[in-house]
């Protein structure tokens, strides 16, 4: 609570455009904290996309709310056409996900939350820089959650994560939420707990969001060369709105035969992953839910497919072919096997 967090704060609040920062111990205590703040608590609802983190349902979960959720799109972000039925009297807020990089469809899905009276939360955890017609994600919505967690496109080297909102009153209650109610030392007005971003990763932080612009030209210059590298029949790739304001936080094909086509990687020593696998309806942890495998057919149906391909921002072209030459090899394979 030094200040070099104070800096780092007014600086990543600066580089995306917002009004207020404040640095938390995790993403997943940012979006808890945006949803307290937001006044969203037991008995509400909020609606999330099936296909995202866990934490973006627990965060939920942890506020004593619901998370209700809906399919996604062709980009694997929330649909935004099926959230209005999904709104009930108890909806408080709708928490759009800008998976793996990309921002979910905000234009709709703003004006649908305030033809509502909806509060926006923004799960921005796997998007630092990302735009949505042209402006940074993160500033559209109430408030905004991001993660510092050492994968990210923006890490630290341990956790943190951090608030962005524009409403003062919002940034004033984490402000106290994270650092047990205090206003000044040793008087608490209100029942808070300890989410404190250490100094000594605020730090860190500083020195590397300097980069970032650049690290994340680098994801998407990666990503181009994965477009053309595989472009061929039984690999789908990614859909990108927008191709200035994707920061590839993760660069996610889709393959028949997914899980042999992650062994043929493996053999070859790349090492490739799946986010996630399971998607949050179907976890053990939220079975008292009781939605079935086919509730969210969408999701369900990338779950099997998907494979999360090697994204860094000092990948090498030549790593990057031999990537796709074992991924084409695959689907070649695969495709010779059945004629
Ligand atoms: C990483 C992540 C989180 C949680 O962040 P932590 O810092 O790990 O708590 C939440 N949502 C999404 C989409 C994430 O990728």
């Amino acid at each position: 609570m030094g200040p070099e967090l104070e800096a780092f704060e007014r600086e990543f609040a600066d580089f995306l455009g917002a009004a207020h920062c404040v640095g938390v111990a995790s993403g997943t205590d940012a979006l808890a904290l945006c949803l307290r703040a937001a006044g969203v608590g037991s008995g509400d609802e909020v609606i999330i996309p099936a296909n995202t983190f866990i934490a973006s349902a627990m965060a939920v979960s942890q506020v004593g709310a619901t998370p209700r959720m809906v399919d996604i799109d062709d980009h694997y972000l929330i649909d935004t056409s099926v959230i209005e039925a999904a709104i009930t009297p108890r909806t408080k807020a709708i928490m759009p996900v800008h998976l793996y990089g990309q921002a979910a469809d905000l234009g709709p899905l703003m004006a649908l939350a305030e033809r509502h009276k909806l509060h926006v939360i923004e799960d921005a955890c796997q998007a630092h820089g990302a735009r949505y017609d042209g402006r940074r994600v993160g500033t559209f919505g109430t408030a905004a959650a991001f993660s510092f967690y050492p994968g990210k496109n923006l890490g630290a080297y341990g956790d943190g994560g951090a608030v962005v909102t524009a409403d003062p009153e919002i940034a004033e209650r984490v402000r106290l939420l994270r650092d047990f109610g205090q206003r000044k030392k040793y008087e608490h007005v209100i029942i808070g707990g300890n989410s404190r971003l250490d100094s000594m990763q605020a730090a860190i932080l500083r020195v590397k969001l300097r980069y970032l612009d650049r690290w994340n030209a680098c994801r998407r210059g990666a990503a181009r060369t994965y477009d053309e590298l595989l472009d061929c029949p039984g690999i789908t790739r990614p859909l990108c709105r927008d191709l200035d304001g994707h920061v590839y936080h993760l660069y996610v094909v889709r393959v028949a035969r997914r899980n042999a086509a992650l062994q043929t990687l493996a053999q070859s020593g790349i090492q490739a992953g799946i986010h996630y696998p399971v998607p949050v309806h179907l976890q053990p942890a939220y079975a008292h839910l009781g939605l079935r495998r086919g509730a969210y057919p969408r999701t369900e149906a990338a779950a099997g497919e998907i494979i999360s391909l090697p994204m860094f921002p000092e990948i090498t072209n030549s790593q990057i072919e031999r990537v796709a030459a074992t991924l084409r090899q695959h689907v070649g394979g695969a495709q010779e096997a059945r004629s």
